[in-house]
């Protein structure tokens, strides 16, 4: 997997996009996502470049991805959203319908979030 560092989060990254910023450090960004699905949706990158969660787990130390998802939970505790209950949802590749190529986590909630698949979860 070859990281396009021309991604629009890799721009976020370098501050050439502005984002609204929920949470900085040395290992992650958090911001709210520009097509809010929920009252509650901020995605959570790692500064390191990974395309998607196969990715990342595939080369980040253990370290790294504990040191992560650790961030990942605060985040969702900044938000306020632990009491009402959050998604997490990470898309890797097309059939996710994975639209930026840098790894990134979704935590959604707000409201009731409903089934685990929008429409018709029947496989086909
Ligand atoms: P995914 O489909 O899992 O790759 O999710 C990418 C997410 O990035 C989508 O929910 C988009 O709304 C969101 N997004 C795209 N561009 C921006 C941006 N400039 N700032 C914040 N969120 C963005």
């Amino acid at each position: 997997m070859t990281y396009d560092s021309n991604n629009i989060f890799a721009k976020i990254l370098r501050g050439e996009i502005p984002n609204k910023t929920v949470y900085e450090d040395e290992q992650v960004l958090a911001f709210h996502d520009i097509s809010a699905a929920a009252p509650v949706h901020v995605l959570v990158i790692p500064k390191g470049e990974y395309v998607s969660f196969d990715d990342f787990l595939g080369k980040a130390s253990a370290e790294t991805v504990h040191g992560f998802f650790e961030r990942v939970r605060k985040v969702a505790h900044i938000v306020e959203a632990q009491e009402g209950g959050y998604r997490l949802i990470t898309n890797h590749g097309r059939n996710a319908s994975q639209s930026v190529p840098h790894f990134h986590v979704h935590i959604l909630g707000g409201r009731a979030l409903g089934g685990l698949l929008p429409g018709d979860a029947l496989v086909r």
